[in-house]
């Protein structure tokens, strides 16, 4: 697989972080509890795709489930930056979708296992187009949307999340040394539910800026 990032084409996609539990309302419906730090996970690179790729259902799964997330694209090396600084490490922003085998996550949670192979498989992590961010744009006030069919099923603001922005590259900073080409999937609103074989999927963040089109191989 080539790893260019298209949109800038001297970057590599490189790790793959996650943020769960960033959204009460999606904390809610998933009968969950807020926690005190970010929920930190990570996804193989080998689980991207992109515009017009197809999501493959695992044969170990029946219940996979999509998540519509601001996703982040770090643009310079950073270790230990504070919050204050966090902005600057952003160099683009795209819709994504965490797809989760939602079975296995759960019997993963009720058994205190990592949630690696729940959110990993091949073409769990879809993304859309990169734009470039000048800090103009306000990462904590875009609307974030998801059909399936051309049914919404989730709409949110990323002014709700529970940690923002700058809270998240900070921490992860503080734990891991983030390079460009890094991505980091933020959290996902409520509205989560299955999806199967044949559906049409499209997201979008911050009134189109970064659209997504994927749909379920059958
Ligand atoms: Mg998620």
């Amino acid at each position: 697989m080539n790893f260019k990032i298209p949109e800038f084409p001297s970057l590599q996609f490189g790790s793959i972080y996650c943020i769960g539990r960033n959204y009460a309302e999606h904390i809610k419906e998933m009968k969950s509890s807020q926690t005190a730090s970010p929920v930190v996970f990570l996804k193989p690179r080998s689980s991207l795709i992109f515009n017009n790729g197809a999501i493959t259902i695992p044969e170990d799964s029946e219940n996979v489930h999509h998540e519509v997330e601001l996703v982040l694209l770090i643009g310079n090396e950073c270790r230990n930056v504070s919050k204050d600084s966090a902005n600057k490490a952003v160099l683009a922003i795209a819709v994504g979708i965490d797809l989760t085998a939602r079975d296995i996550q759960t019997e993963a949670k009720k058994k205190g296992l990592p949630w690696a192979l729940a959110k990993g498989f091949d073409t769990f992590a879809p993304v859309g187009n990169f734009i470039a961010v000048d800090h103009s744009v306000d990462l904590q006030n875009l609307e974030i949307s998801l059909s399936v069919n051309g049914n919404l099923r989730q709409k949110g603001n990323t002014s709700n999340m529970i940690f923002p922005v700058t809270d998240i590259i900070s921490y992860l900073s503080h734990r891991f040394t983030l390079y460009p080409g890094d991505l980091i999937f933020t959290g996902t609103p409520e509205g989560v539910s299955r999806i199967k074989p044949g559906d049409k999927i499209q997201a979008q963040i911050g009134n189109h800026l970064s659209t997504l089109t994927v749909h379920v191989q059958a």
